[in-house]
């Protein structure tokens, strides 16, 4: 029998350095407020940007999915598991992205296991990594031999570095940049305009994982590319549906020929069962939604820059963010999670964030702002915020 002392251990350990993460059971549905353990509270650590999650139009849709789809797709996506439903959001995703085409996976992580390996997952081949880029992506390059370069955060004369060790030194036969759109931890943008232009003159192609960027940034939340302009310059977007869209589900848009590549190849495509019909309309009708007009997605940004400018003025840390994204860096894992604690305790459910989602002795509060907040929740949550930051000598 294995020693599960280690394990207890381990834990024990986890919990004298503050980082045993501590699982909150939420007893409602997604919104603006939630009832956690009993309780009441603002909600600032969803990812239910767009207020999707429990929006009456997705739940109608997916109850009539299942009234006529059933609840499962009985078999793999290249087996007899795709449904007329599963093919007609690939087109619409790739209309919405301004793309060729998409696949669509179960959720964003699997995009990242299924875009990576499949085609540069040879041992000739080069990968160029973000050391910042989110942990789908790193268990997506281990899953390929290519061999691995990794760049200081958005440094492009460190990836200029890389491309060239790639290119003249290994002779690499393909290789992949890859980056985080929105950097998920502290909100910042990845230039991606100068990730493309190095790749061009590199002959790199270019991945960029959009999970935060999708329904956030770009018109109408179309996301980084539609943000930038650079439509038909970037080989692989991979988008989630699990965050602003408040469904689930993932997916990686292309050109034409990438995409059918990936239907025959990529292994969590052939070897575990797609979204079910539930899932699918839902996040079709999310894309409507999104295609009718950008209101949502303004009251967002209207309320990330109420709150941002209003805790800079109460003299908080909130990092580099330029997105909803906003970390409040507090640095130390103990204070952070007492911080946490403490604004729980005041009706605010705000998670503490520390190693090894981010980096030793960058332990933060990392708050979501999400459209469907009101502007009398966000004052709620400046007071809270202004009275424990004072309390613990933050501010
Ligand atoms: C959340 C996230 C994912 C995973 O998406 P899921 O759909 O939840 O699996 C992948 N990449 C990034 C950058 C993320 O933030």
């Amino acid at each position: 029998m294995f020693n599960y002392k280690i394990l207890e251990d381990e834990m024990e350990a986890l919990k004298n350095d503050g980082l045993l993460v501590n699982i909150r059971t939420i007893e409602s549905p997604q919104g603006a407020w939630v009832v956690v353990n009993g309780k009441r509270a603002l909600n600032l650590c969803s990812n239910n940007y767009l207020g999707f999650a429990n929006d009456e139009r997705l739940k109608k849709a997916a109850m009539k999915a299942v009234e006529e789809w059933g609840v499962g797709p009985g078999a793999v996506r290249t087996i007899a598991g795709t449904f007329k439903i599963h093919e007609e959001l690939e087109r619409t995703l790739a209309q919405f992205k301004g793309a060729d085409a998409t696949i669509f996976l179960q959720s964003g992580f699997l995009a990242n296991q299924a875009a990576i390996p499949t085609v540069f997952g040879d041992e000739n081949d080069a990968i160029i990594s973000d050391e910042l880029n989110h942990a789908s992506i790193i268990d997506g390059v281990k899953l390929s031999k290519a061999k691995r370069y990794v760049y200081k955060h958005c440094d492009m004369n460190e990836l200029e570095q890389r491309l060239k060790e790639a290119r003249n030194v290994q002779n690499a036969r393909r290789v992949l940049i890859i980056t985080d759109g929105v950097f998920s931890m502290d909100g910042d943008i990845a230039p991606l305009p100068d990730i493309v232009n190095l790749a061009e003159r590199y002959d790199a192609a270019v991945m960029v994982d959009d999970a935060h960027g999708e329904g956030v940034l770009g018109k109408s939340g179309r996301g980084i590319v539609d943000h930038f302009g650079l439509h038909g310059r970037v080989d692989m977007e991979i988008g989630t549906l699990s965050k602003a869209f408040g469904v689930l589900g993932g997916y990686i848009a292309g050109k034409e020929t990438l995409i059918k590549y990936l239907k025959q190849k990529a292994r969590p495509f052939l070897f575990s069962t797609g979204l079910t019909p539930a899932d699918v309309a839902a996040c079709l009708e999310a894309v409507m939604i999104l295609q009718e007009g950008d209101e949502r997605v303004r009251r967002l940004w209207d309320n990330a820059n109420y709150f941002k400018g209003e805790m800079k003025k109460l003299g908080f840390d909130i990092g580099v963010s330029q997105t909803p994204i906003t970390p409040v860096m507090l640095y130390d894992a103990k204070v952070s999670s007492q911080f946490s604690r403490e604004l729980f305790e005041e009706g605010i459910f705000a998670q503490s964030i520390g190693y090894p989602t981010v980096p030793k002795g960058k332990a933060r509060i990392r708050v979501m702002i999400s459209a469907v907040h009101t502007k009398s929740d966000l004052d709620f949550a400046l007071e809270k915020f202004e009275k424990i930051g004072k309390k613990l000598g933050m501010i």
